[in-house]
């Protein structure tokens, strides 16, 4: 629920609210806004009705929230949050390209694709060192190795590093190698994930589980919210449908209207999307055209030898033709991209 207080609310009066709240056992959180302040109530469900304020003189209105996503509904934010991720904002005027291999493979192969991909325009590197793999016995990421090549190209390039967590048990160390963390579509249901990376005051992609609805990866943000953690930017990043032409159907309709919803910043991840190295570059635009934030893309210096996903990466040629078309597209759409 929401309370609007009064204008002339009382010092005393918010903290009686506030007490009341916090007795019950719910969380109550301040918003000021433009001139008037609201209290966002969140917490067991069961617990609402027992929130007693409706005749409280400095309460002006107590109103319901509709969504069962509470604080990354625009109903509590209305205005688009922008993620800053090492110095780069996600979600404001600029449109963001974030680049870089399926997997980190060696130092060379990591440097070579940064400096080819800075040079072409993107803002941030992104790539695996844990890898969550269908089968067992594909390669599963260098691990800390591989963290540790990522951070040194990052900040040789003064590039913000993207990648991904699987494990509670990692979080701390992937989060000390790295300027945003991922959570991959086979982790987006891990509610103990959600948890531990809201426990941290550093940006982190959510991709949408590929047999997720779009309320899901709304819920599955609002783990990362409830914890304290706002910093978060979602990915749509294709779904399983019974279409097997391509890896995964990029669902087009989920940009606007998670935009329409939500406030968080929202990127999309092609590549993954469709599997095919050929449509990255239409449904980058495609995803551009329908209000997207930013895009995840797949870049390896020689797709063929890649040693994970090198049939949907682009090669360090084909990603320039990519920038080169997506730019116009994103600048027509009154939207700044380098
Ligand atoms: C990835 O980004 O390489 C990846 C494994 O993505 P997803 O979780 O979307 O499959
Ligand atoms: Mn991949």
């Amino acid at each position: 629920m929401i309370i609007f207080l009064k204008p002339q609310a009382t010092p005393e009066g918010v903290q009686e609210i506030l007490t009341h709240i916090t007795s019950i056992g719910l969380t109550a959180l301040t918003r000021a806004g433009n001139g008037s302040t609201s209290i966002i109530v969140i917490g067991d469900e069961g617990l609402l009705p027992s929130v007693d304020l409706k005749g409280h003189s400095d309460v002006e209105e107590i109103k319901a929230i509709r969504t069962p996503y509470k604080l990354v509904s625009r109903e509590t934010h209305s205005h688009d949050t922008v993620v800053t991720v090492g110095g780069v904002p996600i979600g404001g005027q600029r449109f963001a390209v974030i680049a870089g291999p399926c997997s980190v493979e060696s130092h060379s192969q990591m440097r070579n694709t940064a400096l080819a991909v800075k040079a072409a325009g993107a803002v941030g590197l992104r790539a695996g060192a844990f890898k969550p793999r269908s089968s067992p016995y594909a390669f599963q990421g260098l691990g800390l190795k591989g963290l540790e090549i990522l951070r040194d190209v990052g900040s040789e390039l003064a590039m913000p590093v993207i990648t991904e967590v699987m494990d509670t048990a990692d979080v701390d160390m992937v989060a000390a190698h790295a300027q945003c963390l991922q959570i991959g579509a086979r982790n987006m249901h891990n509610s103990s994930l959600l948890k531990a990376v809201g426990q941290l005051r550093m940006p982190v992609v959510l991709k949408r589980g590929m047999s997720a609805k779009v309320e899901d990866l709304l819920l599955a943000a609002e783990y990362i919210l409830a914890e304290g953690n706002d910093q978060v930017i979602l990915c749509e990043r294709g779904i399983r449908t019974f279409e097997t032409a391509t890896r995964n159907t990029l669902d087009l309709n989920a940009i606007p209207y998670l935009k329409q919803r939500t406030h968080l910043p929202v990127v999309v991840d092609p590549s993954h999307g469709t599997g095919v190295r050929s449509l990255v570059t239409p449904m980058a635009k495609a995803a551009a055209a329908c209000g997207a934030d930013g895009i995840l893309v797949e870049v390896h210096e020689n797709p063929k030898v890649a040693l994970s996903d090198g049939a949907q990466s682009l090669d360090l040629p084909g990603f320039q033709r990519f920038m080169q078309e997506l730019g116009p597209v994103v600048r027509a759409l009154g939207r700044e991209m380098p």
